[in-house]
């Protein structure tokens, strides 16, 4: 059975925590691995506990390879890469194409150095916005941030906390990227094992897309399906992100896949299982927001200890607040949460 955790994965930790992860994850090396004919795991240290590594996938394709997912930009990254591809005998050189499941920093972030290097392109699907303008202008994003966590109920202190412990300039990402071709639903890519097909998963990220080879069954799921099941909304860039992962999860069930290649942690085969406990999750995080705000009425910030206990601190205030304002929405849109204008913000069942 699927393991479930979504608290702390993904979420940036409390500083000192932070400081002790990046150092470990400074020892950690990047490592490759075989892990079908043709098809190459590599792993890549990330500076995030919890979440130590991601993946991105070599696959061969006409002599040379695809790589499905980049990893973060961060100092050692290239070095760690290019020694996860030499363990599996591949050079950056011999990319012929960067396809990116999705425009969080740990699985794109260090596209445009590898293309440059290589020559190759990038496709992703268009909603990346994010991403450029994280590039183009953090201190915006940062400060928009800061608004919606105001906004949902963030006391004063805590904010100055968050806004100073914010190292200026660590995106995570190389660059803007603008893609030389959208993957949208349909898009293949050509691969020795047959073409992957793109399916937009919009959810855990507006810009997210699963590729499925179908004669083999393999799903390279990105962070849409892990087999440690963690949520994550990105809030804020699409209408309803909890609706959207709901109606991806049900597009992926229909793929009928054996074995997932996540964007973090090991492959997995129990698929359907998998889905299930992202339903199964998802059901019983809307029904304790649905608890928090029956007969009351709430800011966001207040509801959080309500669905994840004493979990939140500046390390994962705006990962757990984002979460908890995109039940919110969802409910909203079902007819079961009220949002009271105000300043701050507050709901209502
Ligand atoms: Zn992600
Ligand atoms: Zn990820």
């Amino acid at each position: 059975m699927a393991e479930v955790s979504d608290q702390t994965s993904e979420a940036p930790p409390a500083r000192t925590a932070s400081r002790r992860a990046r150092s470990a994850a400074r020892r950690e090396l990047g490592r490759g691995e075989r892990v079908l004919p043709g098809v190459y795991r590599l792993r890549l240290p990330l500076p995030w506990p919890g979440v130590p590594h991601c993946n991105a996938w070599a696959v061969a394709s006409r002599g040379g390879y695809v790589l499905f997912d980049a990893g973060m930009n961060q100092p050692d990254s290239l070095a760690n890469l290019e020694r996860a591809l030499s363990m599996c005998g591949i050079t950056i050189s011999d990319i012929g194409l960067i396809v990116c499941t999705h425009a969080h920093s740990d699985h794109c972030g260090q596209a445009p150095v590898i293309a440059e290097l290589a020559g190759c392109e990038i496709w992703m699907h268009p909603s990346h916005e994010l991403l450029n303008s994280m590039v183009e202008d953090p201190d915006a994003v940062f400060a928009r941030r800061l608004e919606v966590a105001r906004q949902s109920g963030v006391p004063a202190e805590p904010l100055e906390r968050y806004a100073a412990e914010r190292k200026t300039g660590e995106t995570g990402f190389a660059g803007v990227i603008e893609p030389a071709r959208d993957l949208l639903d349909g898009v293949a890519v050509s691969s020795d094992l047959g073409d992957w097909i793109v399916y937009e998963t919009p959810g855990h990220s507006p810009s997210h897309v699963c590729f499925f080879q179908p004669e083999r069954r393999l799903l390279i799921s990105g962070d849409h399906l892990l087999g440690r099941i963690s949520l994550y909304f990105e809030y804020g860039n699409s209408p309803d992100p909890v609706g959207e992962f709901l109606r991806s999860l049900d597009v992926v069930e229909r793929l009928g896949a054996r074995l997932c290649l996540p964007g973090h942690g090991r492959t997995f085969t129990d698929v359907h299982a998998h889905i299930e406990g992202n339903r199964k999750l998802v059901g019983e995080r809307l029904q304790k927001v649905s608890e928090a705000i029956h007969d009351s009425e709430r800011t966001a910030f207040e509801i959080v200890p309500h669905v994840y206990g004493d979990a939140l601190s500046t390390g994962n205030a705006h990962w757990l607040i984002s979460k908890t304002l995109a039940y919110l929405t969802h409910l909203e849109g079902t007819g079961k949460a009220r949002r009271i204008a105000g300043d701050p913000e507050r709901w209502t069942s």
